[in-house]
């Protein structure tokens, strides 16, 4: 099967629905000829810049509408976030992901300060990703000038059900920032997040908008919600596992070449279920070394037991540079 751009909403849910074990196998049949299927991309988050964010994302901790353990902190300084890229880079991490908890990234001293930081992690021979909210083109041509290898703006859900989950920006903001990004060479990584009280329907929606961007995001992170205390989306149920894998899966058979990372909520997978993840094609994941992913909220494994992990499953670390022909300098080379 060739890479397609054209998915229709019935043709996802009809991939969506298919018998569990035939839809995983269809999906690990396809992440064998897209992929090196020993292979997991593994990635550090550092949130270089913590809470007090205006938007209203219900399911967040950082926002500041919201009362939450999460409390504002200033951005980063940079010699703390080579130390964390360092400690990450020698455990064999191969991305390291800059979140700032921003509306929007402003033309100002603390961008050039992240602009610094993409600048010395990248030198570090360490892809890196950053996720500081909307963009202009300028500003992506700043990020790529720096070495910016990936810009992370999930979409969450679908359009229809996007306002009721967040109200401050619109779905046409998030699809724009997108496009700013691919008026660079820097890669994009959009996804979103199980568990918002979204129906099929929603998650067949955000798979349709996603598979119908050319090219498709290189990377799609599907999120599993953690409840936050404090937030609107507190009391939402657990997603079953069995959904995340059919999500996994179908993003895998209609994506085929982008990498699918199994994010946010890994931490309450079993090691099993974890494994049926990676066979149903996710082929990416977040390690760390003190058990938080992005905020006190966000609990993620810590590079030892993923390390264990791997090894138990016959997986290795994805080499950093290995996809696209990328190199550290942020050129395309094929
Ligand atoms: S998800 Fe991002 S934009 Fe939304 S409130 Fe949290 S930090 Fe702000």
């Amino acid at each position: 099967m060739g890479i397609r751009y054209n998915w229709q909403k019935d043709e996802i849910l009809a991939i969506y629905n298919t018998p569990f074990l035939e839809l995983v196998y269809q999906a690990a049949t396809v992440h064998r000829q897209f992929h090196n299927p020993k292979q997991i991309q593994v990635c550090k988050l550092i949130s270089i810049k913590t809470g007090g964010c205006p938007e209203d994302c219900g399911y967040c901790a950082q926002s500041s509408r919201y009362k939450t353990e999460v409390k504002p902190e200033a951005l980063l300084e940079k010699d703390t976030v080579l130390n964390i890229a360092k400690k990450a880079k020698e455990t064999g991490v191969s991305r390291v992901c800059m979140g700032a908890a921003w509306r929007e990234v402003r033309d100002n001293s603390q961008f050039e300060q992240v602009l610094d930081m993409v600048k010395d992690v990248t030198s570090m021979g360490l892809e890196v990703c950053c996720t500081l909210g909307m963009l202009t083109a300028n500003q992506a041509q700043n990020l790529e000038d720096a070495g910016l290898y990936a810009y992370n703006h999930n979409l969450d859900t679908s359009e229809e059900y996007y306002s009721t989950v967040i109200t401050t920006r619109t779905y046409g903001d998030r699809l724009n920032t997108i496009e700013n990004v691919r008026t660079t060479n820097v890669t994009v990584c959009s996804g979103g997040i199980l568990g918002l009280g979204e129906s099929i329907e929603d998650r067949v929606g955000m798979l349709y908008t996603l598979s119908n961007l050319q090219p498709h995001p290189e990377s799609v992170p599907i999120n599993i919600l953690s409840q936050v205390e404090g937030t609107p989306l507190a009391n939402q149920p657990a997603v079953p596992i069995w959904e995340v894998v059919r999500m996994i899966a179908t993003a895998r058979i209609i994506m085929p070449t982008s990498d699918v990372r199994l994010s946010a909520g890994r931490a309450k997978l079993s090691q099993v279920e974890q494994a049926l993840c990676f066979m149903a094609g996710a082929n990416s994941i977040f390690s760390s070394d003190d058990n938080k992913m992005l905020t006190v909220t966000t609990p993620c494994p810590d590079y030892d037991a993923d390390r264990q992990m791997l090894n138990l499953l016959g997986l290795e670390m994805r080499p950093p540079f290995e996809k696209q022909g990328k190199t550290p300098a942020g050129q395309v080379t094929e």
